[in-house]
Protein backbone atom coordinates (compact mmCIF):
# COMPACT_ATOMS: atom_id res chain seq x y z
CA UNK A 1 0.00 0.00 0.00
CA UNK A 2 1.13 3.50 -0.98
CA UNK A 3 2.33 5.73 2.11
CA UNK A 4 1.42 9.44 2.49
CA UNK A 5 3.71 11.92 3.62
CA UNK A 6 2.17 15.51 4.53
CA UNK A 7 4.76 18.20 5.64
CA UNK A 8 3.55 21.23 7.80
CA UNK A 9 1.85 22.70 10.59
CA UNK A 10 0.96 21.57 14.10
CA UNK A 11 -0.54 22.96 16.71
CA UNK A 12 -3.32 23.38 19.33
CA UNK A 13 -6.49 24.99 18.93
CA UNK A 14 -8.48 26.94 21.61
CA UNK A 15 -12.63 27.42 20.77
CA UNK A 16 -14.66 30.04 21.87
CA UNK A 17 -18.31 28.12 22.51
CA UNK A 18 -20.51 31.10 22.45
CA UNK A 19 -20.89 32.83 19.35
CA UNK A 20 -21.07 36.70 17.97
CA UNK A 21 -18.54 37.92 20.53
CA UNK A 22 -14.97 38.96 20.78
CA UNK A 23 -12.74 36.81 22.79
CA UNK A 24 -13.26 39.14 26.03
CA UNK A 25 -16.99 37.87 26.17
CA UNK A 26 -16.23 34.39 24.97
CA UNK A 27 -16.87 32.27 27.90
CA UNK A 28 -16.23 29.52 27.95
CA UNK A 29 -12.94 28.27 25.91
CA UNK A 30 -12.72 24.95 25.30
CA UNK A 31 -9.20 23.17 24.40
CA UNK A 32 -6.53 22.51 23.56
CA UNK A 33 -7.39 20.67 20.64
CA UNK A 34 -4.79 18.82 18.86
CA UNK A 35 -5.19 20.87 15.37
CA UNK A 36 -2.97 22.12 12.34
CA UNK A 37 -4.55 21.51 8.46
CA UNK A 38 -1.73 19.19 7.70
CA UNK A 39 -2.29 16.84 11.19
CA UNK A 40 -5.68 17.21 10.83
CA UNK A 41 -5.57 15.62 7.05
CA UNK A 42 -3.14 12.95 7.52
CA UNK A 43 -4.53 11.80 11.03
CA UNK A 44 -7.82 11.44 9.16
CA UNK A 45 -5.66 9.20 6.71
CA UNK A 46 -4.38 7.20 9.90
CA UNK A 47 -7.23 6.45 11.19
CA UNK A 48 -8.36 4.33 8.30
CA UNK A 49 -5.28 2.45 7.95
CA UNK A 50 -3.53 4.30 5.23
CA UNK A 51 0.23 4.27 5.60
CA UNK A 52 1.33 7.75 6.49
CA UNK A 53 3.55 10.38 8.10
CA UNK A 54 3.83 14.06 8.90
CA UNK A 55 7.08 16.07 9.31
CA UNK A 56 6.21 18.62 11.35
CA UNK A 57 8.16 20.28 14.67
CA UNK A 58 6.90 21.07 18.41
CA UNK A 59 8.08 22.52 21.55
CA UNK A 60 9.03 20.15 24.35
CA UNK A 61 5.38 20.88 26.23
CA UNK A 62 1.79 19.63 27.03
CA UNK A 63 0.46 20.68 23.74
CA UNK A 64 3.22 18.81 21.53
CA UNK A 65 2.85 15.97 23.59
CA UNK A 66 -0.64 15.90 23.36
CA UNK A 67 -0.45 15.96 19.44
CA UNK A 68 1.99 13.50 18.73
CA UNK A 69 -0.08 10.89 21.38
CA UNK A 70 -2.80 10.82 19.43
CA UNK A 71 -1.20 10.85 16.10
CA UNK A 72 0.67 8.09 16.62
CA UNK A 73 -2.66 6.32 18.60
CA UNK A 74 -4.32 6.98 15.47
CA UNK A 75 -1.74 5.21 13.20
CA UNK A 76 0.47 8.25 12.28
CA UNK A 77 4.14 6.99 11.89
CA UNK A 78 5.38 10.24 13.74
CA UNK A 79 9.30 9.73 13.42
CA UNK A 80 9.20 12.65 11.22
CA UNK A 81 8.02 15.03 14.64
CA UNK A 82 11.00 17.31 16.16
CA UNK A 83 10.45 18.13 19.39
CA UNK A 84 12.76 21.38 19.69
CA UNK A 85 13.80 22.11 23.38
CA UNK A 86 13.08 25.63 24.27
CA UNK A 87 10.60 26.57 21.46
CA UNK A 88 6.57 26.18 22.24
CA UNK A 89 4.15 24.29 19.89
CA UNK A 90 1.70 26.36 18.05
CA UNK A 91 -1.42 27.81 18.82
CA UNK A 92 -4.14 29.06 17.61
CA UNK A 93 -7.65 30.62 19.13
CA UNK A 94 -10.81 30.45 17.26
CA UNK A 95 -14.25 32.08 17.71
CA UNK A 96 -17.50 32.32 15.86
CA UNK A 97 -18.76 35.38 14.08
CA UNK A 98 -22.71 35.78 14.41
CA UNK A 99 -22.91 34.66 10.48
CA UNK A 100 -20.92 31.50 11.32
CA UNK A 101 -17.75 32.82 9.68
CA UNK A 102 -14.39 31.95 12.29
CA UNK A 103 -12.06 34.56 13.88
CA UNK A 104 -8.56 33.32 14.50
CA UNK A 105 -5.67 34.58 16.09
CA UNK A 106 -2.48 32.51 15.65
CA UNK A 107 0.79 32.24 17.02
CA UNK A 108 2.41 30.19 14.34
CA UNK A 109 5.13 32.33 12.98
CA UNK A 110 7.60 32.21 16.13
CA UNK A 111 6.62 28.95 17.64
CA UNK A 112 7.88 25.38 16.65
CA UNK A 113 5.96 24.42 13.35
CA UNK A 114 6.91 28.16 11.79
CA UNK A 115 10.67 26.74 12.17
CA UNK A 116 10.34 23.37 10.66
CA UNK A 117 13.34 22.63 8.96
CA UNK A 118 15.31 19.31 7.27
CA UNK A 119 16.19 16.63 10.04
CA UNK A 120 17.72 13.25 8.98
CA UNK A 121 14.10 11.50 10.23
CA UNK A 122 12.53 13.53 7.30
CA UNK A 123 14.59 13.04 4.51
CA UNK A 124 14.25 9.39 5.45
CA UNK A 125 10.40 9.89 5.21
CA UNK A 126 11.12 11.15 1.30
CA UNK A 127 13.18 8.83 0.70
CA UNK A 128 10.63 5.88 1.13
CA UNK A 129 6.96 7.62 0.88
CA UNK A 130 5.08 7.39 -2.22
CA UNK A 131 2.88 9.96 -1.85
CA UNK A 132 3.01 13.55 -0.66
CA UNK A 133 -0.13 15.63 0.27
CA UNK A 134 0.84 19.55 -0.14
CA UNK A 135 -0.98 21.91 1.98
CA UNK A 136 -0.99 25.74 1.07
CA UNK A 137 -1.08 26.67 3.97
CA UNK A 138 2.43 25.28 4.97
CA UNK A 139 3.75 26.42 1.29
CA UNK A 140 2.59 30.08 2.55
CA UNK A 141 5.91 29.70 5.03
CA UNK A 142 8.69 31.18 2.91
CA UNK A 143 11.05 28.76 5.24
CA UNK A 144 9.00 25.18 4.00
CA UNK A 145 8.29 26.14 0.42
CA UNK A 146 12.17 24.99 -0.88
CA UNK A 147 11.58 21.98 1.89
CA UNK A 148 8.06 20.29 0.06
CA UNK A 149 9.12 21.52 -3.48
CA UNK A 150 12.51 19.06 -2.94
CA UNK A 151 9.81 16.46 -1.49
CA UNK A 152 7.75 16.58 -4.36
CA UNK A 153 9.81 16.72 -7.04
CA UNK A 154 11.62 13.61 -5.45
CA UNK A 155 8.92 11.29 -4.85
CA UNK A 156 7.36 12.24 -8.38
CA UNK A 157 10.36 11.58 -10.08
CA UNK A 158 10.14 7.87 -8.26
CA UNK A 159 6.89 7.34 -9.59
CA UNK A 160 4.96 8.85 -6.81
CA UNK A 161 1.79 10.59 -6.70
CA UNK A 162 1.15 14.39 -5.35
CA UNK A 163 -2.42 15.62 -3.99
CA UNK A 164 -2.68 19.67 -3.66
CA UNK A 165 -5.47 21.21 -1.15
CA UNK A 166 -4.59 24.51 -1.75
CA UNK A 167 -6.38 25.75 1.92
CA UNK A 168 -5.24 29.33 1.66
CA UNK A 169 -7.45 32.28 3.17
CA UNK A 170 -7.33 35.06 0.87
CA UNK A 171 -5.41 37.50 3.19
CA UNK A 172 -2.36 34.79 2.76
CA UNK A 173 -2.45 34.54 -1.26
CA UNK A 174 -0.31 37.60 -1.86
CA UNK A 175 2.50 36.95 -0.20
CA UNK A 176 5.79 37.30 -2.01
CA UNK A 177 6.75 33.90 -3.73
CA UNK A 178 3.59 31.69 -2.74
CA UNK A 179 1.76 31.96 -6.59
CA UNK A 180 5.31 30.52 -8.15
CA UNK A 181 5.39 27.71 -5.16
CA UNK A 182 1.75 26.91 -6.20
CA UNK A 183 2.45 26.91 -9.99
CA UNK A 184 5.22 24.59 -9.14
CA UNK A 185 3.44 22.47 -6.79
CA UNK A 186 0.19 22.33 -9.06
CA UNK A 187 2.42 21.53 -12.26
CA UNK A 188 3.00 18.16 -10.18
CA UNK A 189 -0.35 17.18 -9.08
CA UNK A 190 -2.23 14.22 -9.80
CA UNK A 191 -5.07 15.10 -7.33
CA UNK A 192 -6.41 18.77 -6.66
CA UNK A 193 -8.62 19.27 -4.25
CA UNK A 194 -9.57 23.02 -4.14
CA UNK A 195 -12.78 24.37 -1.54
CA UNK A 196 -15.62 26.75 -3.06
CA UNK A 197 -13.95 29.57 -5.19
CA UNK A 198 -10.02 28.21 -4.72
CA UNK A 199 -10.87 25.79 -8.22
CA UNK A 200 -10.70 29.54 -9.87
CA UNK A 201 -6.72 30.10 -8.56
CA UNK A 202 -5.30 28.71 -11.92
CA UNK A 203 -7.80 29.91 -13.95
CA UNK A 204 -8.88 33.79 -15.54
CA UNK A 205 -12.27 31.94 -15.80
CA UNK A 206 -14.98 32.51 -13.16
CA UNK A 207 -17.25 29.76 -14.41
CA UNK A 208 -16.49 26.72 -12.87
CA UNK A 209 -16.77 24.13 -15.86
CA UNK A 210 -14.06 26.46 -17.94
CA UNK A 211 -11.61 26.29 -14.51
CA UNK A 212 -11.71 22.84 -14.41
CA UNK A 213 -10.99 22.43 -18.22
CA UNK A 214 -8.14 24.77 -17.56
CA UNK A 215 -6.85 22.76 -14.47
CA UNK A 216 -7.31 19.11 -16.84
CA UNK A 217 -5.74 20.33 -19.62
CA UNK A 218 -2.38 20.96 -17.12
CA UNK A 219 -2.77 17.54 -16.82
CA UNK A 220 -4.22 17.02 -13.33
CA UNK A 221 -5.98 13.27 -13.38
CA UNK A 222 -8.76 13.90 -10.33
CA UNK A 223 -10.31 17.17 -9.42
CA UNK A 224 -12.54 17.12 -5.79
CA UNK A 225 -14.58 20.84 -5.33
CA UNK A 226 -15.67 20.75 -1.59
CA UNK A 227 -18.64 23.01 -1.54
CA UNK A 228 -19.08 23.10 2.27
CA UNK A 229 -22.71 22.27 3.28
CA UNK A 230 -23.66 21.95 -0.34
CA UNK A 231 -22.07 18.61 -0.50
CA UNK A 232 -18.85 18.10 -3.06
CA UNK A 233 -18.10 17.34 -6.51
CA UNK A 234 -15.29 14.86 -8.51
CA UNK A 235 -14.11 15.25 -11.83
CA UNK A 236 -12.19 12.53 -13.20
CA UNK A 237 -11.82 10.51 -16.86
CA UNK A 238 -14.38 13.17 -18.68
CA UNK A 239 -17.06 12.51 -15.98
CA UNK A 240 -18.48 14.54 -13.21
CA UNK A 241 -19.85 12.67 -10.32
CA UNK A 242 -21.83 14.75 -7.19
CA UNK A 243 -22.17 13.85 -3.25
CA UNK A 244 -25.67 15.55 -2.08
CA UNK A 245 -24.71 17.34 1.45
CA UNK A 246 -25.70 15.12 4.29
CA UNK A 247 -28.25 16.19 6.68
CA UNK A 248 -26.52 16.84 10.04
CA UNK A 249 -26.43 19.74 12.53
CA UNK A 250 -23.83 21.58 12.48
CA UNK A 251 -21.16 21.93 15.68
CA UNK A 252 -17.94 23.27 14.74
CA UNK A 253 -16.64 23.23 10.36
CA UNK A 254 -13.16 23.17 11.50
CA UNK A 255 -11.57 20.69 9.98
CA UNK A 256 -14.38 19.31 7.86
CA UNK A 257 -12.15 19.92 4.64
CA UNK A 258 -8.88 17.79 5.80
CA UNK A 259 -11.51 14.91 6.87
CA UNK A 260 -13.32 15.17 3.89
CA UNK A 261 -10.12 15.36 2.07
CA UNK A 262 -7.50 12.55 3.99
CA UNK A 263 -10.95 10.25 3.78
CA UNK A 264 -10.78 11.01 -0.37
CA UNK A 265 -7.09 10.15 -0.95
CA UNK A 266 -7.40 6.88 1.11
CA UNK A 267 -10.30 5.46 -0.78
CA UNK A 268 -8.46 7.06 -4.00
CA UNK A 269 -5.44 5.54 -3.36
CA UNK A 270 -6.67 2.22 -2.93
CA UNK A 271 -8.28 2.01 -6.23
CA UNK A 272 -11.93 2.74 -5.08
CA UNK A 273 -14.77 3.48 -7.09
CA UNK A 274 -15.01 7.14 -7.91
CA UNK A 275 -18.37 7.04 -6.41
CA UNK A 276 -17.37 4.97 -3.29
CA UNK A 277 -14.60 7.19 -2.70
CA UNK A 278 -16.42 10.80 -2.89
CA UNK A 279 -19.71 8.84 -0.91
CA UNK A 280 -17.12 8.02 2.29
CA UNK A 281 -15.43 11.81 2.18
CA UNK A 282 -18.16 13.62 1.78
CA UNK A 283 -19.51 11.35 5.52
CA UNK A 284 -16.18 12.22 6.69
CA UNK A 285 -16.59 15.76 5.87
CA UNK A 286 -20.40 15.99 7.22
CA UNK A 287 -19.66 13.79 10.27
CA UNK A 288 -16.47 16.03 10.89
CA UNK A 289 -18.76 19.04 11.84
CA UNK A 290 -20.54 17.43 14.17
CA UNK A 291 -17.81 17.46 16.57
CA UNK A 292 -16.48 20.43 18.24
CA UNK A 293 -13.04 20.41 17.81
CA UNK A 294 -10.83 20.40 14.82
CA UNK A 295 -9.33 16.96 14.92
CA UNK A 296 -12.21 15.38 17.21
CA UNK A 297 -14.38 15.06 13.64
CA UNK A 298 -11.59 12.47 11.94
CA UNK A 299 -13.46 9.35 11.12
CA UNK A 300 -12.44 5.12 11.23
CA UNK A 301 -14.33 3.07 9.01
CA UNK A 302 -16.63 1.43 11.14
CA UNK A 303 -17.80 5.00 12.30
CA UNK A 304 -18.44 6.41 8.68
CA UNK A 305 -20.09 3.11 8.22
CA UNK A 306 -22.27 3.99 11.07
CA UNK A 307 -22.94 7.01 10.37
CA UNK A 308 -23.35 6.70 6.56
CA UNK A 309 -25.84 4.01 7.93
CA UNK A 310 -27.95 5.95 10.14
CA UNK A 311 -28.13 8.90 7.53
CA UNK A 312 -29.31 6.43 4.54
CA UNK A 313 -31.86 4.84 6.20
P1 LIG B 1 -13.01 23.39 3.77
O1 LIG B 1 -12.93 23.25 5.26
O2 LIG B 1 -11.78 22.91 3.04
O3 LIG B 1 -13.52 24.73 3.31
P2 LIG B 1 -15.70 22.41 3.33
O4 LIG B 1 -16.23 23.35 4.36
O5 LIG B 1 -16.14 22.59 1.94
O6 LIG B 1 -14.12 22.31 3.35
O7 LIG B 1 -16.11 20.95 3.83
C1 LIG B 1 -15.60 19.80 3.21
C2 LIG B 1 -16.71 18.81 2.94
O8 LIG B 1 -17.34 18.42 4.17
C3 LIG B 1 -17.85 19.35 2.07
O9 LIG B 1 -17.51 19.26 0.69
C4 LIG B 1 -18.98 18.40 2.47
O10 LIG B 1 -18.81 17.15 1.85
C5 LIG B 1 -18.73 18.24 3.97
N1 LIG B 1 -19.43 19.28 4.75
C6 LIG B 1 -18.92 20.44 5.23
N2 LIG B 1 -19.85 21.15 5.90
C7 LIG B 1 -20.99 20.42 5.86
C8 LIG B 1 -22.34 20.59 6.39
N3 LIG B 1 -22.68 21.67 7.10
N4 LIG B 1 -23.24 19.62 6.14
C9 LIG B 1 -22.92 18.51 5.43
N5 LIG B 1 -21.68 18.29 4.92
C10 LIG B 1 -20.72 19.22 5.12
Amino acid sequence: MKKVLTIGEILVEIVATTKGHGFRSAQPLVGPFPSGAPAIFIDQLGKLGTPCAIVSRVGDDDFGQLNIERLRADGVDVSGISIAPGECTGSAFVRYREDGSRAFIFNIQHSACGQISRTAASEKLVDHCDHLHVMGSALSAPGLRGMIIDAAEKIKARGGSLSLDPNLRPEILNRPGLRPALERILSMTDLFMPSGDEVFLFSDSRDEAAAIQDLLRRGIRSIVVKRGSEGASLFENGERYDASPMQVTETDPTGAGDSFGGAFLSFWLAGASAQMALRYANAAGARAVTQLGPMEGTSSRAELDNFLHALED
